[in-house]
């Protein structure tokens, strides 16, 4: 037979491939360097999304075209979180080396779940480095994930399992009729309630405790609802304490609810996604001190450890029940003794997910490049830029707080005298519109206890603290620019 031509993807012509390369990271620098001049959003033309919304390209085009097809369609209309200025939900900012670490990654392209070779053994170590950050001892287990929500997953995966006679995997969830409940509080993340549906628990088991003024949750009112469940004959199982809730960064009574599951024999998981690496902040490490006590913990290094997406963790102190609750070894998986099957365990003995990017790179870079202390720095940071910001609210009467600020989250909103409830709400929503349409910041909303509130979330490597007076300034100016 004769050989057909041979065919690749990789380029005809590699210099100008090298030169393209060389231009795009050119092009990111300056974007980084120039950031804080440019505008944090703009809408996107209609054109655009008509050629963003353009059907499969049949043949190819040069890969400088497709590059000046990103400059011109894509690169434009960021999210903006890269901005000094982004405080929308809780999202992190990213570094140049994080970005650098995520194309070395990619270019090695290693499927990190099985096999003797390097990035198996940094996966590792990077997760050994999340155990010391949290202060779980060297025996606990982790895995990075894509995020919190997959991390608090696995951990709630790993307790469902561990329950009872830990038959769960082979029995499945009723054979005994038991009926799992797990407590939260009603401010814990929606993620929560999510995995409790996915795992066959049922939201309607999942009990949200009411919290306090403080918009934490009451322990009081906890205890009281697990005795009434077994009064009820049901089964609970597990207590979810929030080290950092979304809405206003409040921190459950770890301490507290470490007790109560101890006393009723419960797992005891910490969803950390947002406020565990707060830990770093002498300010707050007392009070999330517990999170070394908990048997599972959820934290994401996208959002305080400023690493570009996706990458969170979960940590399990009982290595072996984490293994139990997903380890399997089809024909096709087996470890060798020697060899490229060879080296450590499967990582996805840990979790649902068999290929595996190589997210552990840009976080081993990022610890190298800066040191933990540099993170304690950068963390606290945030934390005294939200107080300065909330003095600046105190100070200012056409203002109100509208929650206490704790860790990085400040919540307020202008409120003229006179003004409705209603007339408020309006108000601030266009004050929060505006801010984003004229490219100034880009807080979030939210609401809390019914009141509808601006919402500064910052988890923001670039955001100085004049930045805090600028948006001050600027929501005055546009409230009264609204007012007329
Ligand atoms: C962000 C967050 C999550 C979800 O994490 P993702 O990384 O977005 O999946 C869960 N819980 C809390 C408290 C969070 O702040």
């Amino acid at each position: 037979m004769n050989k057909p031509k041979n065919q690749t993807l990789d380029p005809q012509d590699w210099e100008s491939m090298r030169e393209l390369g060389h231009q795009m990271i050119d092009d990111l620098i300056d974007y980084w360097k120039g950031i804080r001049e440019e505008k944090i959003w703009r809408p996107i033309p209609e054109e655009i999304k008509q050629r963003l919304d353009d059907s499969i390209p049949e043949t190819g085009m040069d890969p400088e075209a497709v590059y000046e097809e990103f400059k011109k369609t894509i690169f434009p209309y960021n999210k903006g979180n890269v901005h000094p200025r982004f405080f929308a939900w809780i999202q992190g900012t990213g570094t140049p080396m994080g970005t650098f670490a995520d194309l070395l990654a990619s270019g090695m392209n290693p499927n990190t779940t099985i096999g003797e070779h390097s990035a198996m053994y940094v996966d590792r170590q990077v997760v050994n480095w999340c155990k010391e950050l949290m202060g779980f001892p060297s025996s606990a287990s982790g895995i990075l994930v894509s995020g919190g929500s997959m991390a608090n997953i696995t951990a709630l995966t790993v307790a469902r399992n561990a329950f009872g006679e830990g038959k769960i995997r082979e029995k499945g969830l009723l054979e005994n009729g038991q009926q799992l409940i797990l407590y939260c509080s009603t401010e814990t993340h929606a993620c929560i309630q999510k995995a409790a549906e996915i795992l066959g628990i049922g939201s309607q088991h999942v009990r949200k405790i009411p919290v306090n003024d403080a918009y934490e949750m009451r322990a009081d009112l906890l205890q009281k609802q697990i005795e009434q469940d077994l009064e009820l004959g049901l089964c609970p199982f597990a207590i979810v304490g929030t080290a950092g809730t979304v809405n206003t960064g409040a921190i459950d009574p770890l301490d507290d609810l470490f007790k109560i599951s101890r006393q009723y024999n419960l797992w005891f998981h910490v969803d950390g996604a947002y406020g565990a690496l707060a830990k770093l902040d002498p300010v707050y490490s007392d009070r999330l001190k517990a999170i070394e006590e908990a048997d599972s913990l959820a934290f994401d290094l996208h959002k305080w450890m400023y690493v570009p997406y996706e990458v969170g963790c979960t940590l399990i102190r009982d290595a072996k029940k984490h293994r139990d609750a997903f380890a399997n070894t089809p024909n096709y998986l087996l470890q060798e003794s020697r060899g490229l099957s060879g080296g450590l365990d499967s990582i996805n003995h840990y979790g649902f997910e068999l290929s595996r990017g190589f997210k552990a790179l840009k976080i081993w870079m990022s610890l190298k490049e800066h040191g933990r202390e540099k993170y304690a720095q950068m963390i606290a940071q945030n934390n005294r830029q939200a107080e300065y910001l909330t003095q600046l609210v105190l100070e200012n009467p056409q203002l109100e707080l509208m929650a206490p600020t704790s860790m990085s989250i400040t919540c307020f909103r202008m409120s003229p005298p006179n003004f409705s409830e209603e007339q408020i709400r309006d108000l601030n929503q266009e004050i929060l519109v505006r801010l984003q349409e004229e490219g100034i910041a880009s807080p979030s909303s939210t609401i809390l206890n019914g009141k509808y509130t601006i919402r500064i979330a910052n988890v923001n490597q670039r955001s100085q603290f004049e930045d805090m007076d600028l948006l001050v300034r600027e929501v005055i100016r546009i409230g009264k620019e609204i007012i007329g």
